[in-house]
């Protein structure tokens, strides 16, 4: 067994919202994305705002940390986070990340939507995310991607994102 721990740590994060008409039609928040309101008829079903990519972020550095994820840390039970701001469970994940001694090396993350397209948003959305999460733009990536048109996502029915981060060990 190594006596050293390693200087990075590796994390994964995932997440996929319903998207249906915006209340009171159904029960669809007002899309947001990344902190970024968006227009669109539907949005994401949700507890809280229902930012997708918030939410595969935070869990991405919770998993790096091997630290309970964000379903655990802020249940959908508790009427506290109704409606709540993403940036407050990424903040907390942030911090954590602060506390144990690393800083983020590069974040990847994969917007999978038929629509809104977010395309023309990319730069905007990459740099609000190094914005939230106070790294340099150049450490963070955004890349958007369709379902063809197939399944719940294909059909404008969901949005999922998968995101992968690398922490590195403050010296
Ligand atoms: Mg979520």
């Amino acid at each position: 067994m190594p006596k050293t721990p390693p200087p990075f740590r590796i994390g994964h994060g995932y997440d996929l919202h319903r998207l249906e008409p915006i209340a009171p039609d159904g029960s669809g928040r007002p899309f947001v994305l990344g902190g970024l309101p968006f227009e669109h008829d539907r949005g994401p079903v949700g507890h809280s705002d229902g930012d997708a990519l918030l939410h595969a972020i935070t869990d991405a550095l919770l998993g790096a940390l091997g630290e309970a994820d964000i379903g655990q840390r802020f249940p959908d039970t508790d009427p506290a986070h109704d409606g709540a701001d993403s940036r407050i469970f990424l903040d907390a994940a942030r911090r954590r990340v602060d506390e144990a001694g690393f800083e983020i090396g590069n974040l990847d993350a994969t917007v999978i939507l038929e629509r809104p397209k977010i395309g023309r948003r990319k730069q905007e959305l990459r740099l609000r995310l190094a914005t939230l999460l106070d790294i340099d733009p150049d450490r963070v990536n955004v890349k958007g991607k369709t379902h063809e048109k197939v399944d719940a996502v294909g059909e404008g029915r969901a949005i999922e994102v998968h995101v992968v981060v690398l922490l590195v060990r403050r010296d």
